[in-house]
């Protein structure tokens, strides 16, 4: 349960059927908004239900927060306070998922960051996809990625579809190179498509930007994160360096959460911090690294999963279909708000 999320102020819920099908806006009263004479539910009948609430309130938007290449091992120690370099642990990531870490395996493609953040943000594997590593790859196919999926569903106008990337090349959607990269299709059907955005603040300062402008949207949003990948490839993975990237990331974490408070959608935004893979140990390289971490407030989570099991998880939530939809097939990832196999058979032992 996200501690800092319960505290926001209560909420005005307005019905805003006219704007964009159905949701909820928080809306300040001297923000500009197309529905203001909509119904409203004031916040003397909402309160006494939100306090109780455990969770959050749908319909939701979503932030993908993609951490680069966080090894499993290091971001729990990090998070427990057991190492040197993290006093503190990792407090928004603690607030967040109110402690509840989830293990994240990777078992297709390569534990490299061009098919990470793609079978992340697809659900589906290397089978489905011609992006299998940082060096064999190609464009995702059309209808595949989890914002296409959203776009489709809830009509263009109805959802904003934003993907804001610190590195540039292996989150690439460029058309001219050979073989195309893997976003090339994608970032033209989205609302706002960024990449290259550089290092850790300069990611943040942009999502900060971003969500401040899209506040008054339904929206699905990704943010990567260049770290603590980058800073493992130079110093290594048990370097002092590489658990900075972790808390600074984390300091990022809490300046998003503390914008959603600002602007009121913090009760109906969920986060998920994701990663592309892991880290060798000991190295600067990540050749075999498939052990990696996910946390989030969506308290329905009942599992650890696997890196494509990310995807189906936000599309369940969005109400988006796993299915196969206009020759686009179903997913290969499942969700994680339930059992892979349903029931666990007991040992006859
Ligand atoms: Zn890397």
């Amino acid at each position: 349960m996200n501690r800092t999320l319960t505290t926001v102020a209560a909420l005005i819920l307005f019905s805003n059927s006219a704007c964009h099908g159905q949701r909820y806006d928080n809306v300040d009263t001297d923000s500009e908004t197309c529905c203001a004479s909509d119904s409203a539910t004031t916040s003397d009948s909402a309160t006494a239900s939100d306090e109780d609430a455990p969770g959050l309130t749908p319909p939701y938007n979503i932030i993908l927060v993609g951490w680069d290449g966080v090894q499993r091992d290091h971001f729990m120690a990090c998070f427990k306070s057991t190492l040197a370099d993290c006093p503190d642990g990792l407090p928004a990531i603690a607030s967040l998922s109110g402690g509840r870490i989830f293990d994240i395996v990777v078992t297709t493609a390569a534990t490299e960051t061009k098919p990470g953040w793609v079978e992340n943000l697809t659900g589906y594997d290397d089978a489905a996809l011609s992006v299998l590593s940082d060096s064999v790859f190609g464009p995702i196919p059309a209808g595949y990625s989890i914002f296409e999926k959203a776009e489709h569903h809830f009509g263009d106008a109805n959802i904003a579809t934003i993907f804001l990337a610190g590195k540039q090349a292996n989150l690439g959607a460029d058309c001219t190179t050979t073989p195309a990269q893997p976003w090339c299709e994608v970032a033209p059907k989205l609302d706002l498509f960024e990449n290259g955005i550089g290092d850790t603040p300069e990611v943040g300062k942009r999502a900060l930007e971003v969500l401040s402008e899209y506040k008054d949207q339904k929206f699905l949003a990704f943010v990567h994160f260049p770290q603590p990948d980058l800073r493992g490839h130079a110093n290594g993975e048990n370097s002092p360096q590489y658990s900075e990237g972790l808390v600074e990331a984390d300091q990022w974490l809490a300046r998003i959460n503390d914008r959603l408070i600002e602007l009121n959608i913090a009760k109906q935004t969920l986060i998920y911090v994701i990663s592309d893979h892991g880290f060798d140990e000991d190295a600067k390289t990540h050749h075999d690294a498939p052990f990696t971490v996910l946390a989030s407030n969506d308290d329905t989570i009942v599992r650890n999963g696997d890196r494509k099991d990310v995807a189906p998880t936000v599309l369940k939530k969005l109400g988006v279909s796993l299915g196969e939809m206009d020759g686009v097939p179903a997913v290969d990832g499942r969700p994680l708000d339930s059992l892979q196999g349903g029931r666990v058979v007991e040992d006859a032992n």
